[in-house]
């Protein structure tokens, strides 16, 4: 039988003939709805209006008669509840049996629109406890629907909202819906002070740029840690790590590219516009990014291309790993978030053009966001904090804790202009960049270089959020983005209405704007020392893990601009910190749990194994009358390391225990981080280190350097690394 990624490989297909097949998308809602119904569901969708029961029930059905010809036997209600993933419940269309046993095939306009799941099963951080347990999950017409294809078959998935009894969100979505709602609203006060009167709509535009770990699925069903907590939680670093660079943007190997291909290949036929791939800084580290899309549907997308790459990964005997830190000691993996506003007249409001200090609409979005990020750093920062994060952030790796803004040469020019001179009179062109060689051409350069090492960088006609976690929703930090520029737009179309001299009122604005908030310009080294300490100066938030940023949900500050917006209640934000901290100590305990079972079931066994295998070489060897001394050394020194091992373990098995006695979820997360994580730490030295010396025979599961070497096989590496 041909392994599929071998029969993937000479398979050939037309791009542009699947792109969408499975996306019940505008062409096919054009093709296969009445006009007028049509019609409406436009209005809906740009939320003019609200859909009626007629038109939902004529959807429903050409959706699910369109769905049927794909082969789909059950629909879901597939929503996005704040586990961290993606919750579906299948119901088929079948209808009850008539009196000669036969079924429809049925679906109402009333079961597309509106599903009740249980909701009792989902975090909801306390907003059950005062409220009714049902759960209602709501279409969101916005995002279509799409058929996905798996081993049950072929489902009609219908992206939905998810809200208790009382209208409180549970769910990603809902939250992101009512934050794009007022970006909208206060985008387009700014465009028409501005004289923009065409502008209809103004959405935020995103693309998440998305890293990722793949390894042998043999190798990984050997280690318990991969298994149960998704990161390894021991594992001595191999001989050749990511030091030579070697992988970046590196060849891609046969296997990772059957596997991508595929992925690829499943992603544009529900409508994702997979774009770029590469390899990544680690080794078995890879990247994939598509084409920007509308926020809400770019968040839908990466959910999707989260669940293709997992199960595609499957399919060509691989597990991809999307924890933000599954080796120690390599690079981790993030989601880079980048965002602009958007016109539904294709204006973008973040386009410097050629000469952006002439560009005035431009410097106020700018100083508006510099004011935005300023303020939240603090929310920002938490929109990105989970617990794979804490790896990462704040660990000297991209990028840092601290929220900063790079602008780049060109544009910190301008603003230093305006602050300085108060005026800004020229702009830094772009130059020629030479190759040297006769038979290249010179290139443009772009007016700026790229800093990687900053945590929201201007590049271009975007922002590029850094921080998010690659394993985590996007939805969280684009609430945050969206709602905080949505304040300081409001403030700025606030103080310009009405004012006399406009021209004047807004000059002086814009100076102002980048003069209080220039503190959180750095173009400089994210990752030095000395930013850290600069960045202290200037009393910018270095908030360093994750407990320590969930307070910023739920400041004064953050429940006047949620509440303000409508796009959390103070209780919503309540529940979400809780959320939040619970789901930091549940983590913690599952990897403390992990950690004592290898340790006490494999580690310290198979070690004492080895130990009684040295014992009895020595005893022979000395008997032989021989001198057994470099056994006999080796032999203290494993012993040594297992007895430091067993004292660590012994220690985890207590602080573990005795984390239940803490009944605040806030303390028990503090006591998560600060008790049962450092003794994670002290159990893992030693193992580390007998890893290194003992015997490979001896080892119960693969090391670093068998499950990172990804492109060889499980038997390739048997025996040898
Ligand atoms: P890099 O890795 O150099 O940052 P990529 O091309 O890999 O660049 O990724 C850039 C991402 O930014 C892509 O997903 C791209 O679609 C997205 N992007 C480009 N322009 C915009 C924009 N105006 N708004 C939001 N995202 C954008
Ligand atoms: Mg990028």
């Amino acid at each position: 039988m041909k392994r599929k990624d071998e029969k993937v490989m000479s398979e050939k297909f037309n791009v542009a003939d699947i792109f969408g097949e499975n996306v019940f998308n505008d062409t096919v809602m054009k093709e296969r709805l009445p006009k007028n119904v049509y019609k409406n569901l436009k209005l809906a969708i740009a939320g003019v209006q609200e859909l009626n029961i007629t038109d939902a029930d004529v959807i429903a059905n050409a959706m699910k008669n369109w769905a049927i010809e794909k082969g789909a036997t059950h629909y879901t209600h597939w929503f996005q509840p704040l586990t961290g993933t993606t919750a579906e419940k299948h119901d088929s269309f079948i209808s009850a049996p008539n009196e000669n046993g036969k079924v429809l095939m049925e679906f109402s306009g009333k079961e597309l629109i509106k599903g009740e799941p249980d909701a009792s099963s989902f975090p909801s951080g306390g907003l059950r406890a005062t409220f009714e347990a049902r759960g209602y999950t709501a279409w969101d017409c916005t995002s279509p629907a799409f058929v996905r294809e798996g081993a049950q078959g072929a489902t009609l998935c219908i992206p939905t909202a998810f809200c208790s009894y009382t209208g409180e969100a549970l769910d990603q979505k809902t939250p992101l819906l009512r934050s794009t709602d007022a970006i909208n609203e206060q985008a387009l006060r700014i465009l028409r002070l501005m004289g923009n009167t065409t502008s209809k709509k103004v959405t935020p535009s995103v693309g998440a740029e998305q890293e990722y770990f793949i390894v042998d699925r043999e190798k990984y069903l050997q280690r318990k840690d991969l298994i149960f907590s998704g990161r390894t939680l021991f594992g001595a670093m191999p001989p050749k790590g990511q030091e030579l660079d070697d992988h970046y943007f590196g060849s891609i190997r046969e296997r990772i590219a059957a596997f991508m291909k595929d992925i690829n290949e499943e992603l544009w036929k529900l409508g994702v516009s997979a774009k770029t791939q590469h390899n990544e800084v680690a080794p078995a580290q890879h990247e994939l990014a598509p084409i920007y899309a509308q926020c809400n549907i770019a968040t839908d997308n990466n959910q999707l291309m989260m669940e293709v790459m997992k199960k595609v990964a499957y399919r060509h005997g691989l597990v991809c790993l999307l924890h933000e830190k599954p080796f120690a000691g390599v690079n981790g993996s993030g989601k880079h978030n980048n965002w602009s506003i958007t016109t539904d007249d294709g204006i973008n409001l973040l386009e410097p053009g050629k000469t952006p200090h002439e560009n005035i609409q431009f410097l106020l979005v700018l100083g508006a966001v510099m004011k935005a990020v300023d303020k939240h750093a603090d929310l920002l920062r938490e929109s990105a904090s989970d617990v794979g994060n804490d790896h990462r952030l704040g660990a000297n790796e991209a990028p840092p804790a601290i929220i900063s803004m790079f602008l780049g040469e060109q544009l910190e020019d301008v603003v230093m202009q305006l602050i300085d001179k108060g005026d800004a009179t020229s702009s830094i062109q772009k130059g020629k960049l030479k190759t040297g060689a006769s038979t290249l051409p010179d290139l443009n350069k772009d007016a700026t270089d790229r800093n990687r090492t900053s945590p929201f960088a201007f590049t271009g006609n975007k922002f590029e959020f850094r921080m998010v976690g690659s394993s985590d929703s996007i939805a969280p930090a684009n609430v945050v983005l969206n709602t905080i520029v949505a304040e300081s737009f409001k403030e700025i179309a606030d103080q310009l209405d009405g004012v006399e001299n406009f021209d004047m009122a807004v000059h002086d604005l814009i100076k102002k704007l980048f003069t209080d908030h220039h503190r959180i310009v750095f173009n400089g080294n994210g990752y030095s020392d000395a930013w850290v300490e600069e960045a202290e100066r200037r009393g910018l938030p270095n908030i360093k893990s994750m407990v320590d940023a969930i307070p910023a949900l739920t400041t004064p500050k953050a429940v006047k601009l949620f509440e303000s917006f409508g796009v959390f209640t103070e209780a919503e934000l309540k529940s979400r910190a809780e959320i939040k901290y619970e789901a930091y100590a549940k983590a913690i305990n599952i990897e403390a749990k992990t950690m004592i079972d290898m340790a006490g079931k494999q580690i310290i066994p198979s070690v004492i194994s080895y130990t009684t295998e040295l014992a009895n070489s020595v005893l022979t060897v000395k008997e032989a009358g021989a001198d057994a001394s470099v056994q006999a050394d080796l032999l203290a020194e494993v012993s040594g390391y297992l007895k430091d091992m067993k004292a660590a373990y012994t220690k985890l098995i207590d602080v573990t225990a005795k984390a239940a006695d803490v009944t605040d979820i806030t303390e028990q997360a503090k006591y998560f981080r600060d008790e049962v994580k450092t003794t994670m730490d002290e159990l893992r030295a030693p193992a580390d280190k007998l890893e290194m010396i003992v015997d490979k025979e001896f080892w119960p599961f693969p090391s670093y350097g068998a499950v990172s070497y990804t492109h060889l096989r499980a038997h390739e590496t048997r025996g040898n690394l």
